[in-house]
This record gives structure tokens, C-alpha cells and sequence, in this order.
């Protein structure tokens, strides 16, 4: 690296960022990270750790209820919102030092501002030049607030984890990951909560049990789930918001926050200038290496809007250290990626929905199971669980794996290493299931429902 101040300079220093960082230090590189905000990025920092934390608070709420149900007087509980708070900003804290620990003890120099490119081979940070050999930009994803008039007057998921109390009623704009979970935050912590979604069920993308069963379900807790329909503007009153809604009717509440999506961050970072294009989506374009249009530049994490989840960027920084550092050259694999929605119950999900699957591979078997879960035969709560496994006829391979219910996150991890085995139905039936679990009916649906399609082709 003759000549250089460094082997690797990454820019961005969450999941993806201080990963790469980190594993290039260990084959011995010199490597320097430049972040902006807080170490740890939008997972650690505002996202799935500290939203799984509010989750986790909102769901005493039922199980205080359940409690009696085996036997428990639990005395009227209390919440308090800004002790909340301040236990998970000492959490967060604590996180952002480890990881600035690891990123030292690594022997990667830290330093704190916003990094940008001068050329190709030089960045600039605040008033320093650095020149690095091989550059890597992991700067993740902002939230977006849609275009209609007053949306100064809401929120975003950044601020939800700073509110100052718990809304008495709160409106959650969209329909997909964070709307969903953040309905369930407030739902469960006891606000009024409304969620607005334009198109005709929410969790766009996902299959359609799951989005079904998922619907029917917060609507039982008291979500206020409101569909085709959007805010067309937003009036600030006195001590309240007024919603003007496009189906003419309008809606009072004391917080309304826009969950409708995030834009990676790629503003002043010097791209336009250094020759690193863009895609039409205005995501950084990277080949399979993660390697931009410039061929010492990397790009990994939200930046590239690929599949915008923490592991899937710590996996493509991995496989950039593999292929820069290692001299094993590997592409990361994006097929099968799992993935939960934090909800309540909350959504684990691996492989094709139907609908793909039957695009994909023509004939399709179906194995779908709903039921009341053990726990709720004794709490009475009126909450199912859905589990559905999705199969390729011809090859009986298992291609997608569904589950809204407790646990189904935890459940659908082990699910994905099958999946990403290969595993054909007649291997899920050999497997012995654990019992009682809600998880063994995985291995234990022996018949595929009817097949309405097949029939109608026949
Ligand atoms: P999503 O893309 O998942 O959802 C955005 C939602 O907003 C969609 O329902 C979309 O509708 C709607 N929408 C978009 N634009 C508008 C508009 N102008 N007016 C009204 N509605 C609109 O984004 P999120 O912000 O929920 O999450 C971003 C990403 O973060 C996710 O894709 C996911 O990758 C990641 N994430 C993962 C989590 C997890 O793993 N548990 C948790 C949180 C985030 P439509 O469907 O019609 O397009």
C-alpha cells in the first residue's frame, strides 16, 4: 500500500461498517472507520435493538392480564415511560462503548464526523485528509416522510425512541416492518393507536397468510387499522394534531409518525465527483463483490438497498473482507434470507411466499395449521397462531417457511438452516418433533390443504 495512510478506510460505522472494519484489522490490515452520529449505526443505535427492548416492554401489559389465568392476582400494574426510556438509553450506551471497544482492540483508528470523498483515494474528515488503498462506504438508510402538507409536525422511528412521554393516541403512517411494529409498541404500552396503510393489507410482500392472520390479529388488540387510505394533510392545533384523511374523514391525535420507508444515505459523501454511480432507486450500485462503478470502492449494508436487515450487511462485509483481504473472492448469497416483524404476535419468515413459489415452480403443495396456542388454553386470551409450510410439488423440496405467532422469529431461524439445506418435506416429516411445542407442528403437518388452483387447472 505504498504510499497510502491506509488499507482500508470504511465510512459508516454500524453493523456493516464496523464489521468490515474490524475483520480487515484482523488479517493485518491498516484500517481507519469515520462515523457521523453514534457507533453501532441504526440497528444498535435507533432500531431493532432498542425497538425489540420497547417490545419486549409493551408485551407485560398482556402478560400481566394472562397471569390470572394461572392463578396469579397481579396487583393493577404501572408503567412508567421514562424510566423506560433512560434503562434503554443506558443499555444503548453501553452498546455504542463495545462497540467502539472492539473496533480498538482491533486496532482500527476510530474517528468521530461526517467523511467525505475527495478522490478516489482520499477522504476528508472535518479538517483531516486521509488517503486509503481500498475504500469502503456503509452509511446506511435515513427515514423518508411522505410529500403532503404538515408532516413537520410528526415524527419519524428516530425520534419515537426520544418522546419526552408515551402519546395518549398516536397514528402510525404505512404498513410495513417498522409501522407494524411500532402500532404494537404504543398498542401494548397503552396508547390509542391508529395505523394507516394506502393499500389493501398491510406487509406488502410477505405471504398472504401472514399478512392475513397478522391483520386480523392487532385489530383483536385494539389497533385501529385503517386501509386504502392515506393522510392528505396535517393540521397543527393547539394543544393536538388534526388528520385529514383522503377518504374525507378526519382524526385527532397527539402524535402521528411516518413509517413509509427509508432512503440510503449517500448525500455529500463526494460519489457524483469520484465516479460512483447510482441505481435508479438512488442506492449505491454494486456488482455481487459489493464493488462500486469506481474498482477500489465498496459499498455495503442499507447504502446499497439490497436487502436492508443488519445480518444480511455483516454478512456482505464478511464476504468483502473475504474477497479483498482473505484472497477467497466470495459473492454473498441473498437468496433465503429470514427475517421476523417484531410485532404482536410477532412474524418469523424464510424462502417463497405461494405466490412466488407457485410463479416459480408451477405446482405447489400447501400445509397450513391455526390454532390457539397452549399457553392461551389456561390465559383465555382469543390470540391463534399460523404456521404454513410452502413445497415444491415435483422436487418436494420446502422452498418457504411461515409463521405469525409466539416465539416465531426464534422458531423460523432453526427453520432457515433447513431451508438453506435443502430440506424436502419427507425430511421435515422425519424429523421427530419437541413436545409440547408450537414449533413441532413444523415437522408434524402431514396433509397439504386442498389445492384450489391445481383443481381448477385440472
Ligand atoms: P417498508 O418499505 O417496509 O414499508 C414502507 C411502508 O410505507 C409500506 O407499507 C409502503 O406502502 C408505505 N409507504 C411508502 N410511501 C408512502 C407514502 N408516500 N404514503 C403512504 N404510505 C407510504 O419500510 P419501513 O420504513 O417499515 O422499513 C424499512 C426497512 O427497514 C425494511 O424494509 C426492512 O428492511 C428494515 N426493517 C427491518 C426490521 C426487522 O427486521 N424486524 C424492522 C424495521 C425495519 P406500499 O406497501 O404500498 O409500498
Amino acid at each position: 500500500m505504498a504510499g497510502y495512510d491506509y488499507e482500508l478506510f470504511v465510512i459508516g460505522g454500524g453493523s456493516g461498517g464496523v464489521r468490515g472494519a474490524r475483520m480487515a484489522a484482523a488479517t493485518g490490515a491498516r484500517v481507519a472507520i469515520a462515523e457521523s452520529y453514534r457507533y453501532g449505526g441504526t440497528c444498535v443505535i435507533r432500531g431493532c435493538v432498542p425497538k425489540k427492548l420497547l417490545s419486549y416492554a409493551s408485551h407485560f401489559h398482556e402478560d400481566f392480564e394472562d397471569a390470572a389465568g394461572f392463578g396469579w392476582t397481579v396487583p393493577e400494574p404501572r408503567f412508567d415511560w421514562a424510566r423506560l426510556i433512560a434503562s434503554k438509553d443506558t443499555e444503548i450506551d453501553r452498546l455504542e462503548g463495545i462497540y467502539q471497544k472492539l473496533l480498538g482492540n482491533a486496532g482500527v483508528e476510530i474517528f468521530h464526523g461526517h467523511a467525505r470523498l475527495n478522490d478516489a483515494h482520499t477522504i476528508e474528515v472535518g479538517d483531516r485528509t486521509f488517503t486509503a488503498e481500498t475504500i469502503l462506504i456503509a452509511t446506511g438508510g435515513t427515514p423518508t416522510f411522505p410529500m403532503e402538507p404538515g408532516w413537520e409536525h410528526g415524527i419519524s422511528s428516530n425520534e419515537a425512541f426520544h418522546l419526552k412521554e408515551l402519546p395518549k393516541r398516536a397514528v402510525i403512517a404505512g404498513g410495513g416492518f417498522i409501522a407494524v411494529e411500532f402500532a404494537g409498541i404504543f398498542n401494548g404500552l397503552g396508547s390509542q393507536v391508529t395505523q394507516i396503510y394506502r393499500g389493501p393489507q398491510i406487509l406488502r410482500g410477505f405471504d398472504d397468510d401472514v399478512r392475513n392472520t397478522l391483520a386480523g390479529e392487532i385489530v383483536k388488540k385494539g389497533i385501529n387499522l385503517i386501509v386504502e387510505t392515506t393522510i392528505d394533510r396535517i393540521e397543527k392545533r393547539e394543544s393536538d394534531l388534526l388528520l385529514h384523511l383522503s377518504d374525507g374523514s378526519t382524526l385527532e391525535t397527539d402524535l402521528v409518525m411516518a413509517a413509509t420507508g427509508r432512503k440510503p444515505n449517500v448525500e455529500n459523501l463526494g460519489l457524483e465527483q469520484v465516479g460512483v454511480e447510482l441505481n435508479r432507486r438512488g442506492a449505491i450500485k454494486v456488482d455481487e463483490y459489493s464493488r462500486t462503478t469506481v474498482d477500489n470502492i465498496y459499498a455495503v449494508g442499507d447504502v446499497t438497498d439490497r436487502i436492508n436487515l443488519t445480518p444480511v450487511a455483516i454478512q456482505e462485509a464478511m464476504a468483502f473482507v473475504d474477497t479483498v483481504y482473505r484472497g477467497t473472492p466470495r459473492a454473498m448469497n441473498h437468496a433465503d434470507v429470514p427475517s421476523a416483524v417484531f410485532s404482536h404476535p410477532p412474524v418469523g419468515t424464510v424462502g417463497l411466499t405461494e405466490i412466488q413459489a407457485r410463479e416459480t415452480y408451477g405446482a405447489v403443495d400447501i400445509y397450513r395449521s391455526t390454532f390457539r396456542p397452549l399457553k392461551h388454553t389456561l390465559s383465555g386470551r382469543d390470540e391463534k397462531t399460523m404456521m404454513k409450510l410452502v413445497v415444491e410439488r415435483a422436487g418436494q423440496k420446502v422452498v418457504g417457511v411461515h409463521m405469525v405467532g409466539l416465539d416465531a422469529p426464534e422458531i423460523v431461524q432453526g427453520m432457515a438452516v433447513a431451508i438453506k439445506a435443502g430440506a424436502t418435506k419427507q425430511i421435515f416429516d422425519s424429523t421427530v418433533g419437541i413436545h409440547p411445542t408450537a414449533a413441532e407442528e413444523f415437522v408434524t403437518m402431514r396433509e397439504p390443504i386442498p389445492d384450489a388452483t391445481a383443481k381448477a387447472a385440472e
